[in-house]
């Protein structure tokens, strides 16, 4: 059984009355249980939001074919926000993009906070925090504030708070983005390890060709649509299925519209409720 499966997958955001951006424009995603899967796609191709989607951080549009998304078999689309946060904040972690960490927390206590969320608090969240700290080599840097760590450093506290409850699915965006090669290359080795003795699920979203090359499947967006040969089929990076032809030149252009039905108004707001 897939571990993530989704049909349908819309999303337009409304910035005015007539002003529409369609982010996902139908899309399909399957990923298998112990995947280390990359998204790629141009900036503004809907990445992020396909992110925000899975993760259950946002609710795909309403509409006609209705959208469906399964985790671990459950349908997730009839789920209210507290089962959307309470299975976030126990299987799944979340990298964001700006790192989500709190400024007037140490690393240690920002980590803390999501094993705080999965109901694991006192001496074995200090335990587990340190040890997913040093896992991402920070173990002399606990104390730190986000203000006293570079954006690298950050990055890190960051996955170590992803890391720390051994969430089934780990879902990251641009992971590696403020790491040099060397750091990069370390986190991706720490990924695969995860991945490997845990079982546990990655989806990077990046635009790094070399995480890319480090997954077992790539998964690409373009203009809000996915472009990927089926999983069988596809090697270490997938080739696109048949370009479609129709599809304008850049999503994200706000699409100047009536507002379709079911075209949701919510703001993004990253990581609420997320373990942030
Ligand atoms: P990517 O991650 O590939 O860069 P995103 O998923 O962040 O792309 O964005 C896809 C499109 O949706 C972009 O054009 C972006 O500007 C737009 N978008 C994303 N979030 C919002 C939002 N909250 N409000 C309006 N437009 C948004």
């Amino acid at each position: 059984m897939a571990l993530l499966e989704g049909r349908n997958l819309r999303k337009t955001y409304r910035l005015g009355r007539h002003n529409l951006v369609e982010a996902l424009r139908g899309v399909d995603v399957t990923i298998e249980p112990g995947e280390m899967v990359a998204i790629i796609g141009p900036s503004g191709s809907g990445k992020s939001t396909l992110m925000h989607i899975v993760g259950l951080l946002h609710a795909p549009d309403k509409g006609d074919p209705a959208p469906e998304l399964r985790f671990d078999g459950r349908d997730m689309t009839g789920l209210d926000e507290g089962e959307r946060t309470r299975i976030r904040a126990h299987e799944m972690g979340f990298v964001f993009q700006d790192f989500n960490l709190v400024p007037t927390l140490t690393a240690m206590e920002n980590v803390m906070l999501a094993c705080d969320y999965a109901g694991v608090r006192g001496e074995a969240a200090r335990a587990a925090a340190r040890d997913a700290l040093e896992l991402v080599g920070l173990g002399d840097r606990a104390g730190h504030r986000p203000s006293e760590l570079s954006g690298g450093e950050q990055q890190r506290v960051a996955l170590a708070r992803a890391l720390v409850n051994k969430p089934r699915l780990v879902l990251a965006d641009e992971p590696t983005g403020n790491l040099d090669s060397e750091r990069s290359a370390d986190v991706l080795a720490t990924l695969r390890r995860f991945n490997q003795e845990h079982g546990q699920t990655f989806v990077l979203v990046t635009h790094d060709p070399e995480v890319a090359e480090a997954c077992d499947r790539v998964i690409r967006v373009r203009d809000g649509r996915i472009r990927e040969a089926p999983a069988a089929a596809a090697g270490p990076v997938a080739t696109p299925a048949a370009a479609d032809p129709a599809a304008p030149a850049a999503t994200g252009v706000p699409v100047a519209s009536a507002p379709t039905p079911g075209a949701s108004p919510e703001p993004d707001h990253g990581g609420a409720g997320a373990p942030s």
